[in-house]
């Protein structure tokens, strides 16, 4: 059976203070639930994360890797350093490194070979634009986003991977996909899985869904057969929020 998984994404919000406080809270509020519970802070703030998690089940997460060992490249963090201070899981792939820091499928392929190298979970993320939907593309484009950077791994490189379907008009907007749009895709996703590998292997993937996911949709959206819990970006920074989306899974 696949994993249940709410994750959050901080992204470049939350200085040191306030990570602490909100983790502290989110630890403290966690409910009894079957599902992985991942958030994943700016890099500061990473090591702090956790510490303060220590005694928690709640995971923490990375947003991004570099694909090189080490080596001269500004700015950038490498597998070994998150292994270091405790974190195996990296979000890879979300559509604001594509579209602001030009991570193209390549880049993004050279990450996920790195990442399973060290023996890490990967969190890969995906999505159409709204032209692609308009223009009726957004299977055709979903479809090359796996083929591109997920299809050459190895049959086995499959159990650490995490799928997080995220169309890029969804998100931060606070218009999401409906339901009904979620599972379409995702069982699109698995359909195209089965193809390149079989059916086994897209039974057990965990598919995510992100973009707007709040409170007030997540029951509904988590209810659909092929989602397997959701990717959360602005509703994972208000404890009480993240709390009511995981009850919901
Ligand atoms: P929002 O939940 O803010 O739409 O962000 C989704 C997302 O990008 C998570 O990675």
């Amino acid at each position: 059976m696949r994993s249940k998984i709410v994750a959050g994404n901080w992204k470049m919000n939350k200085n040191l203070a306030e990570t602490e406080a909100l983790l502290t809270e989110l630890a403290a509020k966690l409910p009894d639930t079957q599902a992985e519970v991942m958030v994943a802070p700016t890099f500061v703030n990473l090591a702090a994360a956790v510490r303060t998690l220590d005694s928690s089940v709640i995971e923490v997460i990375a947003q991004n890797m570099h694909f090189a060992e080490s080596g001269a490249y500004t700015g950038e963090i490498s597998a070994d350093m998150l292994l270091n201070i405790g974190i195996d899981t990296v979000i890879i792939g979300h559509s604001e490194r594509r579209a602001y820091f030009g991570e193209t499928d390549e880049i993004l392929a050279k990450k996920v070979k790195a990442a399973l190298a060290k023996n890490m979970r990967v969190m890969f993320c995906f999505g159409e634009e709204l032209d692609d939907r308009k223009s009726d593309n957004h299977f055709k484009v979903v479809e090359s986003q796996l083929k591109n950077a997920l299809f050459s791994l190895e049959a086995s490189d499959w159990g650490k991977i995490v799928l997080a379907y995220e169309p890029v008009w969804a998100i931060g907007t606070g218009e999401t996909a409906s339901p009904e749009q979620a599972q379409e895709m995702h069982a699109f996703i698995r359909k195209t899985i089965t193809e390149a590998y079989d059916a086994s292997i897209a039974n057990n993937v965990s598919i995510l869904y992100g973009g707007s996911v709040k409170p007030a949709n997540a029951v509904e959206i988590f209810g659909k057969p092929d989602v397997d819990g959701g990717l959360i970006g602005g509703a994972s920074l208000v404890a009480d929020d993240f709390v009511a989306i995981i009850k919901a899974i």
